[in-house]
């Protein structure tokens, strides 16, 4: 289906999920760039059209502070009261028109300036039920209890969302400071709920179509482990597609001295697993990618007793959508006739808990974005991004209202850490999203962010610049 972006992603040197981006390579922008000797500092963006100016020191300090204690106090999934309040708030101190509790906790703030195109900007807010090891002086040390499981969790911006909603609020000030730059409507969407795919789906049916402008456009992005002050982006897919599932296997439990009085569910588990391995390896062609992961496998308490059920969990991520169903067949075959090999007394249940729709970047619109980026931020600091076997539900929004919608990816590493890295042949070892060792450097992250917002927004806000 997109032949294109199959072959970069497959030619790539860095195919590993952490990488998620081809950091150098297929990048004739940067080429250019360099041989005509333009190559900005990180973070000293140039603006040779843009008339939206770039953050202030203070801005910029205010939004750090900020930053940190969002951090330092993470919430969960349509859990993020706090956050949505702290940026509830800011939006309103800048003049939009606030509404909170779209969807749960989300919050919309509409800034209307004049006739124009409408711009949604889209950050989303919440943090990971696990433990962070940063090190970092505002590292999270917060806890809750996770509504999948009713247990007592560590919670940690491991994604990154914590960045996302600084960059938001700090592109919404500087739009609201420099009304007289711009022209048209500013929706800045904060959304709950992303990494449990709730919280786009959520707002989307607390009306959000009917209650809010309708975009022209819808604009996203999101810190990954790239260099800090490099951005990636490229049309046509840039996500997969995801589905994660629970899965019971039913036993018969009795005395670990007399197996065979009982039917062992963890045999039947660890059986169960090891055949899933076969789907992508030997069902999959080569020409086609899927991923399979089991990430939790739950059975049983005490070494003597064989309990009566296991669980398994599992995410599947996709490129396409008859990959995607017949992996999904298999990886159900696989398991309901490893349960009946095992003589589980009943079939196993399977159970959707979540699904992600593929992430597709409009080609007109994302060719409009990544003009602006390179002007914005210079064309070595813009980069082709390989489609990525992560998954979001920020074009849930896009879709509701059947308009274009881009999203690009930031780079959040250390640039000499990342350059380090790459060097030694070792890319994979940056600890990536969801890692309890993921901590974006500060700057120029901070900064990036905001400019690549402010770029991606004024094609279509800036007069001059629109449709060109
Ligand atoms: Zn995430
Ligand atoms: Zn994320």
């Amino acid at each position: 289906m997109h032949p294109t972006r199959r072959s970069i992603f497959r030619t790539c040197s860095c195919l590993a999920v952490s990488s998620l981006l081809c950091a150098t390579a297929f990048h004739p922008a940067s080429a250019q760039a360099q041989q005509r000797g333009a190559s900005p500092a990180p973070g000293a963006a140039s603006q040779p059209q843009s008339t939206l100016p770039a953050p202030s020191e203070a801005l910029l300090t205010e939004i750090e502070g900020i930053y940190k204690d969002i951090h330092a106090n993470p919430e969960l999934s349509m859990q993020e009261r706090r956050t949505a309040g702290i940026a509830a708030e800011w939006l309103r101190k800048q003049g939009y028109e606030v509404a909170e509790g779209v969807g749960g906790v989300g919050v919309v703030g509409v800034l209307r300036n004049g006739d124009g195109a409408t711009v949604l900007l889209r950050a989303d807010m919440d943090a990971l039920p696990m433990q962070e090891n940063t090190g970092l002086p505002y590292a999270s040390s917060k806890t809750g209890i996770d509504p999948a499981n009713g247990q007592e969790t560590a919670i940690a911006h491991s994604c990154g969302h914590d960045m996302h909603v600084a960059w938001l609020m700090a592109t919404a000030h500087i739009l609201s400071e420099n009304r007289d730059k711009w022209r048209g409507t500013v929706v800045a969407l904060f959304q709950p709920g992303e990494e449990t795919a709730e919280g786009a789906k959520a707002m989307v049916e607390d009306g959000l179509v009917r209650r809010f402008p309708k975009p022209d456009v819808v604009l996203g992005q999101h810190v990954m482990p790239l260099a800090a002050g490099q951005v990636a982006i490229s049309s046509g897919t840039i996500l997969s597609r995801s589905d994660s599932l629970e899965v019971m296997l039913f036993g018969r439990g009795g005395h670990g001295s007399s197996p065979e009085t009982t039917v062992d569910p963890v045999v039947m588990a660890a059986s169960a697993v090891t055949q899933l391995q076969t789907v992508v390896s030997r069902e999959i062609g080569m020409t086609d990618q899927a991923v399979i992961t089991v990430g939790a496998l739950q059975a049983g308490s005490s070494a003597n007793i064989i309990p009566e059920r296991a669980l398994l969990r599992l995410n599947i991520r996709t490129f396409d959508d008859q990959v995607r169903e017949r992996v999904l067949a298999s990886v159900r075959r696989i398991i309901t006739q490893q349960a009946e090999l095992s003589r589980s007394p009943k079939p196993p249940t399977f159970k959707t808990l979540s699904t992600f729709p593929l992430t597709i970047n409009d080609e007109d619109a994302t060719r409009k974005v990544a003009e602006a980026l390179r002007e914005r931020m210079g064309a070595d600091r813009v980069q082709p991004a390989s489609a990525a076997s992560a998954s979001e539900d920020f074009t849930v929004l896009a879709r509701a209202w059947d308009v274009p919608s881009v999203y690009w990816l930031v780079g959040g590493t250390d640039p000499d850490t990342y350059a380090k890295a790459q060097k030694e042949g070792r890319p994979n070892d940056i600890p990536s999203n969801h890692s309890p060792e993921f901590a974006p450097v500060l700057q120029p992250t901070l900064r990036a962010g905001i400019e690549a917002m402010l770029a991606a927004a004024s094609p279509w806000l800036v007069s001059g610049q629109a449709h060109r």
